[in-house]
């Protein structure tokens, strides 16, 4: 495929911006070049030769519009989709371990099979919609464990996005439903390593430390050694997390993660608010990744994570919506906008609400799969979203920030291609059909609601 006439925002090594632009996607899902001027200049590095579209290839024309990377959410959890509108039973809850028992271990204890899949495919349409390529998912569903994995993958190959899925462990719901999580995690992680594509990958999923015992953590280690998928995990997301770990443990959630080999260069924690300047030092030497969710964090009233120091201290923190929103742009104003009001300082945020979610979310979903994705540059995977923008004002790589700010964020995503195939075009999910989605759920939500 060809794109002609699109304004690039390459966000490359030279973080280049070209007007009247075309982009050639290769058969293999890549980017084989990147031209201006109707000419395609730009070269596969390794192949010397220009690469000539011939008339065989499908050419889109953007029409001026603005081309860029496919946004990447970093934290999710598709299994809250179909809770969308549901009643909670008696007074609202007053804090987060109300709202985790009353809503979020309610509704996954009530998830069936098909429930699992359809939330999945119902939080992708959206999310294709809102220009995001790739999602790093966290699932529970205890009572639908086995397989559960393998029902949000089938949803994420039938819309057509990229994800990292994970399973849940918890003792919550007491040691048998543990085991059956370990066991999922270690059945997709080995499956999805051997039909491997990289569309879907897998890492070992923890829920959090004030809902694991050592053991279960023990066995989670071992057996995330041998396959070195990496742990995502909830760190610190409310102040009763650290509470917990201090009462119980005499230490804080990092250092006790820590100290049973949870925290690796290979790990996502999520959330990290309640964090000591300790922890953020430790989580910057042992190299884990932080997952952050200013949306959901804000609702949840748990705090505002330290994204200044945390990135300071050189901790890669890229951005996530905890299921909150299919919008990343949202998150991505709501991250700048926390870090002010935090601070009182009208200067900051600007360069780490940037780096989250166009740099660091790229470098996270590299060290999860080794997969090239978030630029625009030969090589590249061709994850590419069209947003009907004509800026109004000057536009160049010195003034992106304003733009995004104050303009592509707000504009429609037009068309959503991932590994070269279009699945979102004229603003529609082109990949399945979205009507006959959304009655199937709702039919599936009510029975939900019902057991819930
Ligand atoms: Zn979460």
């Amino acid at each position: 495929m060809i794109i002609r006439n699109a304004r690039v925002v390459c966000l490359d090594r030279e973080n280049r911006v070209l007007d009247n632009a075309d982009v050639v996607i290769g058969s293999d899902g890549a980017i084989e070049s990147v031209g201006v001027g109707g000419r395609v200049s730009g070269v596969k590095p390794a192949d010397p030769t220009p690469s000539h579209p011939t008339p065989s290839h499908p050419v889109l024309d953007a029409r001026g519009r603005l081309l860029m990377p496919a946004l990447i959410n970093c934290h999710t959890h598709l299994y809250s989709t179909l809770a969308r509108g549901i009643a909670l039973p008696g007074p609202a809850p007053k804090n987060f371990p109300e709202i985790l028992k009353k809503l979020w271990w309610r509704l996954d204890r009530a998830l069936e099979p098909d429930d699992v899949y359809l939330s999945a495919l119902v939080g992708l349409v959206d999310c294709a919609k809102n220009g995001v390529g790739t999602l790093v998912d966290h699932h529970s569903s205890p009572n639908a464990c086995a397989g559960s994995l393998d029902q949000v993958e089938r949803a994420f190959r039938d819309v057509g996005l990229r994800g990292v899925l994970c399973y849940e462990t918890s003792d919550r719901d007491g040691p048998a439903k543990a085991q059956a999580a370990l066991d999922e995690n270690v059945r997709f992680i080995e499956r999805t390593r051997r039909a491997g594509d990289g569309m879907i990958a897998a890492s070992f999923g923890l829920h959090a430390s004030f809902t694991l015992s050592d053991r279960t953590l023990r066995r989670a280690v071992e057996a995330e050694q041998g396959l070195e998928a990496g742990f995502h995990i909830h760190v610190a997301e409310d102040r009763s997390d650290l509470e917990h770990a201090r009462r119980r443990f005499k230490k804080t959630v990092v250092a006790r993660l820590r100290d049973l080999g949870v925290l690796t260069d290979r790990t996502l924690a999520a959330h990290c608010i309640h964090v000591t300047a300790g922890d953020v030092a430790a989580l910057a030497r042992l190299g884990s990744a932080v997952a952050h969710n200013p949306q959901s964090n804000s609702n949840n009233a748990v705090g505002v994570a330290k994204l200044l120091e945390l990135m300071a201290a050189g901790v890669l923190v890229g951005l996530g919506s905890d299921g909150y929103s299919p919008r990343m742009w949202d998150e991505f104003k709501t991250a700048f906008h926390l870090q002010k009001v935090r601070t009182g300082d009208p200067r900051v945020g600007y360069a780490e609400a940037w780096a989250a979610a166009l740099l660091n979310n790229r470098t996270i979903a590299r060290k999860l799969w080794g997969m090239e994705i978030g630029r625009i540059e030969p090589g590249a995977r061709a994850d590419l979203v069209l947003v009907d923008y004509w800026p109004p004002t000057p536009l160049h790589a010195g003034n992106l920030f304003g733009h995004v700010l104050f303009g592509i964020a707000n504009a429609p995503v037009d068309t959503l291609i991932v590994n070269g195939r279009v699945v979102v075009k004229d603003k529609r999910c082109v990949t399945v059909d979205e009507a006959a989605v959304a009655e199937r759920a709702t039919r599936k939500a009510k029975a939900l609601w019902e057991r819930f």
